[in-house]
């Protein structure tokens, strides 16, 4: 996606060797126009897989996932950040830890919005370690759900989450994959 790179290059900040600030287009501020686009694409990568459900990690997923969602006429279910109860037996609940926040949360999904009939499609905004995202897997697991695959916005290449989730067999699809951050400049995977 060359309008996604081009905004990249524009409007992210390197932070670190491992962080691009991207509240921009993704973390802050929405742009319609290029989340609709990024949606559609997305969308169309799995069109063919009978998808019933859209899933995704709040916040910063549910833009584009609302797009997929819309786009394959199916709902879209985010997993919220919030305290659970143990022993709580109405939701699904993971705790993972958060890559920017540097902190553990506690992501968790009504088992009202969740079934073993369903195929699910997961999106996000970007795949770092990929903790989010083993998370939300273990909930779509233990619903005996099937995983149809993996969308996201930008793949960091570099750090190990996308490659481990494909060795467990997902298809996982990424708009753009950045090789690297170092020297403060984003370097794209062809
Ligand atoms: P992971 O669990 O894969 O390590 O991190 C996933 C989440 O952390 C993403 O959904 C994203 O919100 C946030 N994240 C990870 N790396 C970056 C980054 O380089 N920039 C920004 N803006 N967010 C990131």
């Amino acid at each position: 996606m060359e309008a996604l790179k081009q905004r990249i290059l524009e409007e992210g900040i390197v932070l670190s060797d491992q962080v691009l600030k991207l509240d921009a287009i993704l973390n802050h501020q929405i742009d319609p126009k290029l989340t609709t686009v990024m949606g559609k694409e997305l969308a169309a990568r799995f069109r063919d897989q009978q998808v019933t459900k859209i899933m995704t990690v709040e916040s910063s997923g549910i833009p584009i996932a609302f797009v997929v969602a819309a786009e394959l006429g199916v709902p879209l279910v985010f997993a919220r950040r919030k305290k659970t109860l143990v022993g709580d037996t109405e939701t699904y609940s993971e705790r993972v830890p958060s890559f920017t926040k540097g902190i553990v949360t506690d992501i968790m999904v009504s088992r009202q919005f969740l079934h073993a009939d369903d195929r699910i499609l997961f999106i996000d905004d970007i795949i770092a370690n990929g903790d989010a995202a083993r998370g939300l897997i273990k909930i779509i697991e233990r619903a005996e759900a099937t995983l149809v695959g993996m969308g996201v916005v930008v793949e960091k290449c570099f750090q190990q989450g996308a490659s481990s989730i494909r060795e467990q067999g997902v298809r996982l699809e990424a708009l753009v994959k950045i090789k690297s951050l170092e020297d403060g400049k984003v370097q794209f995977q062809e």
